[in-house]
C-alpha cells in the first residue's frame, strides 16, 4: 500500500535530495541551503548575488535536511526495496560531487555503527528480515554481486581469489536463469548467496578494499569509479515450483564534479571524460524514461548498459541527488541539482 503511495508520486522515477551536515571544523555558517521544505522544495543561494536575485528554487519528491538520520531516509525507501521480494528491479543511486555524502548515503562512514549503516546494510538486513517472516510455502535466496566500472571497464569486486569460499554450481545455474530473466549482463562476475547481515557485512569490506581509489585536488578520498552492489532475489513457491526473480541494484556513483581540462593530464584526463560520459549517459537515459519517450539510449555507457534491466518502465528507480552545503561548493551543487532537475 505505502508503494503505490510513492509509485504514485512520480511514475517509477523518484528524486531525493539529501543535504549532508558541515563536518567538524567545517564552521556552518556559509551555507548555499536557504530553505528546505516538507514537500521537496529546496531553495538554494547564489553567494555572489545577495538578496532575491540569488535565489534559486527547486523541488524533488523529498529533501533531506543535515539533520535527517540514516534510519530516518531508509524508512522512506524500505517499500521500494520490498518490491524486489515481488519481482521488481529496483535501481537506487547516490549522485553527486566527491565529498557530498553518496558512500555515507549507500553505505556508511568507514567503521560505521549500526546506526550509521547506509542503504546497502539495511536493505539487505530487511530483506532477510522479511523474507524470513513470510508465509512459508515460499522461500526465497539471496545472493550478491559487486562490481566496479572503472575507465569503463567493468571489474569484479568479488572475484576469487579472496578468503571467501565461492560457490560455483549455485553461480552458474542461478545466474543463467536470472540473467535470461532479466537481461542483466554481468554474467561472469562472482555471485555469493548469503543468508545473514554478518555475511554481508564480510562480502563488503573485501569489495570495499578492492575499490579504485584516489586522491584528489580537495584532498580527500575520492572515487572515480562507480560500485554496483547487485542482490539477487530468487523466491520459490514450494507448492507450485514456480520460481520469482527481482534484483536490487545499489550504485554509489563517481564524483560528479567537472574537471578543468587545462589542469589535468593523462590518467586522470582520461578518467574524467570517462565518468563525464557515463554520467551523462545515465541522465539521457532517466531522461527519455521520465519523458516517455519511445528511445531509451542504453548503449551509450557500460553503466547504463548494465544496468538496464533495472532502469526500464517495468523497473523502480530512485536518484539520491548528494549536496554539500559549502558555499565554496555552489558551483558544483548547482549543476548536481540540474542534472537532478532534469531527471525529475
Ligand atoms: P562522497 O562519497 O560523495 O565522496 P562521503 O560519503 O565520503 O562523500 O562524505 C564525505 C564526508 O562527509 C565523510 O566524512 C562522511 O562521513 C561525511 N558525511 C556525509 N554525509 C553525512 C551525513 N549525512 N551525516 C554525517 N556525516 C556525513
Ligand atoms: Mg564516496
Amino acid at each position: 500500500k505505502l508503494f503505490n503511495e510513492l509509485q504514485e508520486l512520480k511514475g517509477n522515477i523518484r528524486v531525493y535530495c539529501r543535504v549532508r551536515p558541515f563536518l567538524r571544523g567545517q564552521g556552518t555558517s556559509n551555507t548555499v541551503v536557504e530553505h528546505i521544505g516538507e514537500h521537496g522544495e529546496l531553495v538554494v543561494v547564489n553567494p555572489t548575488k545577495p538578496g532575491k536575485d540569488g535565489l534559486r528554487k527547486f523541488r524533488f519528491n523529498k529533501v533531506y535536511s543535515p539533520a535527517s538520520t540514516q534510519a530516518e531516509v531508509f524508512s522512506d525507501i524500505k517499500p521500494l526495496v520490498r518490491s524486489v521480494l515481488d519481482g521488481y528491479n529496483v535501481c537506487i543511486f547516490a549522485y553527486g560531487q566527491t565529498g557530498s555524502g553518496k558512500t555515507y548515503t549507500m553505505t556508511g562512514p568507514d567503521g560505521a555503527s549500526e546506526e550509521e549503516w547506509g542503504v546497502n546494510y539495511r536493505a539487505l538486513n530487511d530483506l532477510f528480515k522479511i523474507s524470513q517472516s513470510r508465509k512459508s510455502n515460499i522461500t526465497y535466496e539471496v545472493g550478491v554481486q559487486m562490481v566496479e566500472i572503472y575507465n569503463e571497464q567493468v571489474r569484479d569486486l568479488l572475484s576469487a581469489d579472496t578468503s571467501q569460499k565461492k560457490y560455483p554450481f549455485f553461480c552458474s545455474t542461478w545466474i543463467l536463469s536470472t540473467t535470461q530473466q532479466s537481461g542483466l549482463s554481468v554474467p561472469d562476475a562472482s555471485m555469493y548467496p548469503v543468508t545473514s547481515t554478518s555475511d554481508v557485512l564480510k562480502l563488503m569490506s573485501i569489495g570495499l578494499q578492492n575499490r579504485s581509489v584516489g586522491s584528489t585536488a580537495l584532498n580527500e578520498r575520492s572515487s572515480r569509479s562507480h560500485s554496483i552492489v547487485t542482490v539477487h532475489v530468487r523466491g520459490k513457491d514450494l507448492k507450485t515450483g514456480s520460481a520469482l526473480y527481482g534484483n536490487l541494484h545499489l550504485v554509489d556513483l563517481a564524483g560528479s564534479e567537472r574537471v578543468d581540462r587545462s589542469e589535468v593530464t593523462g590518467d586522470r584526463l582520461r578518467e574524467a571524460q570517462h565518468i563525464n560520459k557515463s554520467l551523462s549517459a545515465l541522465g539521457d537515459v532517466i531522461f527519455s524514461l521520465a519523458s516517455k519517450s519511445s528511445h531509451v539510449p542504453y548503449r551509450n555507457s557500460k553503466l547504463t548498459q548494465l544496468l538496464q534491466s533495472s532502469l526500464g518502465r517495468r523497473a523502480k528507480t530512485l536518484m539520491f541527488v548528494q549536496l554539500n552545503p559549502d558555499i565554496t561548493s555552489y558551483s558544483e551543487s548547482m549543476s548536481t541539482l540540474k542534472f537532478a532537475e532534469r531527471v525529475s
